[in-house]
């Protein structure tokens, strides 16, 4: 289970780097970056993304 951040949807408000225990999450100027190598798949991004944006998926 890796998260996943739909671009088109994101607002880029940083609420999922904040939660994220593992630090997996970066807010770039442009976009969420995710180190899915980092990523242990909790499902907190997804949580309390506002936007709806942030999934959390099987594989990659
Ligand atoms: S699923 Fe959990 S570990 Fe992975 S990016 Fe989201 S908050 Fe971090
Ligand atoms: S919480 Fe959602 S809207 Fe906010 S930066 Fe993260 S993915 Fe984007």
């Amino acid at each position: 289970m890796k998260a996943q951040c739909n671009t088109d949807k994101c607002i880029y408000c940083g609420a999922c780097v904040g939660v994220c225990p593992v630090g997996a999450l970066t807010l770039d100027e442009t976009r969420i970056v995710i180190d899915k190598k980092k990523c242990i798949g909790c499902g907190a991004c997804a949580k309390i993304c506002p936007a709806g944006a942030m999934t959390v998926k099987e594989g990659e």
